[in-house]
């Protein structure tokens, strides 16, 4: 048990280390970072821009809940921070701000250090701007909240989908649950591209900002396709009709049996890719914003009339399965 002295040191080497004294790290260098006060006072003040609608969210992340206890302080930092930049990218927003609320169970100066330096170097490739937060005692968890913007009338939204949308995703999936599977036996070499599937997700904000001028609608693959498509079509008022390819599974799956491979690539969840519905129109537009960023779209079915199932999904490829009227 940490004394109330030791926390407040704590919270000072927090402080220091999230502002980035200790790294260098200038979390206000990002072009036009938009703050006109930053931490210290009451609040900050932020200055978004004209034109655009302010998108904000907010996710935890809870020790043995979302992330193991014994994984590197580094990774949860990145972690933390890249769920968050995954929601603004499933909105097409581009990140601007966040805040981070951080509860310690103890005065761990080494540990502290590797979590701002994995954040830090998230926010920086990101141009997001820390600009409050707050420190308490309890049970390891992080909860942040991000703000993004967006030109009015182009926010990527998940009702926005249409009959004959083509359902594209950013990269194969199910590689963060060979990454998990692979932590839960032992493995501990983060280089692997399991291990970093899982430990290191990229958020796809880049992309997100290119694909909001040609998509109709986006979510970001936190819960698993079979989860988040469902919840797409729902929103959309729509089923689906998929043909989904061998690409489209994560290539550190090929190890794994077939129902383990299937159970990882459908529910798995954690790889933080986007899935998005494009018109036929609307493809090659699509296809050339992601290849400008070095991707490739993979198309795995389409939108259909038929509301509330799916055709060719899980465990039955051959037939239509409920998702239900909600979830
Ligand atoms: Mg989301």
């Amino acid at each position: 048990m940490t004394s109330p002295g030791e926390f407040e040191l704590i919270q000072r080497h927090v402080l220091k280390s999230l502002s980035g004294e200790r790294d260098g790290y200038d979390r206000f260098a990002c072009a036009d970072a938009g703050v006109e006060l930053g931490p210290g006072d009451d609040g900050a003040l932020l200055v978004p821009t004209p034109g655009h609608r302010l998108v904000v969210s907010t996710d935890t992340s809870n020790v043995d809940v979302h992330f193991p206890a014994d994984a590197p302080a580094h990774a949860i930092g990145h972690r933390a921070l890249a769920v968050n930049l995954s929601d603004l990218a499933a909105m097409g927003a581009t990140p601007r701000w966040f805040t981070l609320a951080l509860t310690l169970p103890e005065a761990d100066t080494a540990w502290v250090d590797a979590f701002a330096e994995g954040l830090h170097a998230l926010a920086h490739r990101h141009g997001i701007a820390l600009v409050g937060g707050d420190i308490t005692r309890g049970p390891l968890s992080i909860a942040i909240t991000v703000m993004g913007e967006v030109p009015i009338g182009q926010a990527l939204m998940r009702h926005g989908g249409a009959d004959g949308d083509h359902l594209l995703l950013t990269g194969p999936l199910g590689g963060a649950n060979a990454g998990l599977k692979a932590w839960q036996r032992g493995e501990r070499d983060c280089k692997t591209s399991a291990l970093a599937a899982y430990l290191y997700p990229v958020p796809r904000t880049r992309l997100g900002e290119r694909l909001r001028t040609c998509a109709n609608a986006a979510i970001d693959l936190s819960d698993g396709l079979w989860a988040d498509l469902s919840h797409l079509c729902r929103a959309s008022g729509l089923g689906a009709e998929l043909s989904v390819p061998d690409s489209a599974y994560a290539p550190s799956l090929a190890s794994l049996d077939a129902n383990e491979r299937s159970q990882a690539f459908w529910h798995g969840g954690d790889d933080y890719e986007l899935l998005v519905s494009v018109a036929p129109a609307r493809l090659g537009e699509a296809h050339q914003a992601a290849a400008a960023l070095g991707h490739e779209l993979i198309y795995i079915g389409k939108l259909s009339a038929h509301t509330n199932a799916i055709d060719g999904g899980p465990d039955n490829p051959g037939g239509w399965r409920h998702f239900g009227e909600t979830s």
